[in-house]
């Protein structure tokens, strides 16, 4: 049987190996710090079908958009999977943006004003990224995928082919090597002849709302008390939760995972965005106070497939404010490429990682 080892247990790297496992491979996945510790766990969850249309994303949005619901629906598992409706609008900490006063919601300041409905059920849906990623690299264990605690810092070639990965100081030997780490497969292009991948940082809270915030997921323009603006976006989630996110930095990455923070004041300024917007976010309990990376190619596509002159090693990263969206679609279509050869269910060509110079460079602090 081919031997797969995964470097990654974000929602990438868990959609791959579920995807292979259900196509009889039982590949190994290696996680530094825990899976969905990164974006993966730290993402709004929120999933769209047309939002990428016209880009080189549609397809694979659109198909991504269906596996979901259809995992959903074939799953035992709970993740959170609803459809709910979009809405998007404008606000301030003082006074109003709009100089047209539009509509409200109910859970919404008045002083907020909401100016249109950018998603209905058909079309807008959630998951809770954390428990997707989980039940997929769950269910992807109870079909013989192994799951390793480990750091990797090599792959292993021989006449330029992969023949294994290094996770600390030891060897597992593959057939095939995919790089998954989010942000971090950076590191990769000191292994592999790779494109550079970027990570601009995230931060969010997670309000404890119980039934106050109904199922209307939120896109506002907002201009802070200093005149910034934001774009905060609001997720309610059926476990009585609200996700609320804002405040991109370009604050460098850290080589470990779990040493991500928030920067300084990041996390007092979406607090104070929030209450400004909701009253029931002004008054509910902070669940989580988090930051996280969202991994980035130089043109903004994704890097899905083969790594250019390396037999056996392939890459899937780069999927920037859409991987949990793009994560189902991506698994599928990776488990063709290496299974088969060729990916059948979308057109991986956009995404092809040989479109962009390659670097080797692994700068981290
Ligand atoms: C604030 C924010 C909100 C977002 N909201 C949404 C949303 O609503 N909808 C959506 O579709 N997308 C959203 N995204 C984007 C999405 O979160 C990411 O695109 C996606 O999580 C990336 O997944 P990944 O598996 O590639 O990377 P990651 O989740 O970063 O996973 C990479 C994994 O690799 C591991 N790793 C790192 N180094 C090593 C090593 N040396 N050895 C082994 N393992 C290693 C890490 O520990 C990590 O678990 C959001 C992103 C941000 C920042």
């Amino acid at each position: 049987m081919m031997r797969v080892v995964i470097c990654g247990g974000g929602v990438i790297g868990a959609s791959i190996a579920y995807f292979l496992s259900r196509r009889g491979i039982k590949p190994i996945v290696v996680e530094r710090t825990g899976v969905a510790c990164a974006a993966s766990g730290k993402a709004g969850g929120f999933l769209a079908r047309h939002w990428c249309d016209v880009t080189p994303l549609e397809q694979l949005a659109r198909h991504s958009f269906d596996l979901h619901a259809e995992l959903a629906e074939q799953s035992s598992d709970d993740w959170g999977y609803r459809r709910l409706a979009t809405y998007g609008g404008f606000g301030a900490v003082r006074g109003r943006l709009s100089k047209t006063p539009g509509a409200s919601l109910g859970w919404v300041s008045p002083q907020i004003d909401i100016t249109q409905q950018l998603g209905r059920t058909e079309d807008t849906a959630q998951v809770h990224p954390a428990l997707f990623t989980a039940a997929m690299m769950h269910t992807a264990q109870q079909h013989g995928a192994e799951l390793r605690l480990g750091t990797v810092t090599g792959v292993r070639q021989s006449a330029e082919r992969v023949t294994g990965v290094e996770v600390t100081g030891e060897i597992i030997e593959a057939d095939a090597v995919v790089i998954a780490m989010g942000p971090w497969s950076i590191l990769a292009a000191a292994w592999l002849p790779l494109p550079v991948v970027y990570g601009l940082k995230g931060h969010s809270l997670v309000f404890e709302t119980g039934d106050a915030v109904p199922a209307e997921a939120l896109f506002l323009e907002f201009r802070e008390a200093m005149g910034e603006m934001q774009s905060p976006e609001f997720f309610p989630r059926p476990d009585g939760t609200t996700y609320v996110c804002a405040i991109s930095s370009e604050s460098p990455l850290p080589l470990d995972p779990a040493a991500v923070a928030p920067d300084p004041g990041a996390i007092e300024r979406l607090e104070r965005i929030c209450t400004a917007v909701a009253p029931a976010l002004a008054s509910a309990k902070i669940r989580a106070r988090q930051a996280c990376y969202r991994p980035i190619a130089r043109d903004g596509l994704p890097l899905i497939g083969r790594v250019p002159d390396v037999e056996g090693a392939y890459i899937a990263t780069g999927h920037s404010v859409w991987g949990i969206l793009n994560a189902p679609a991506t698994g599928e279509a990776m488990a063709e490429l290496i299974i088969d050869g060729a990916a059948r269910s979308i057109d991986l060509s956009p995404f092809d990682p040989g479109r962009l110079p390659r670097r080797r460079s692994s700068r981290l602090r």
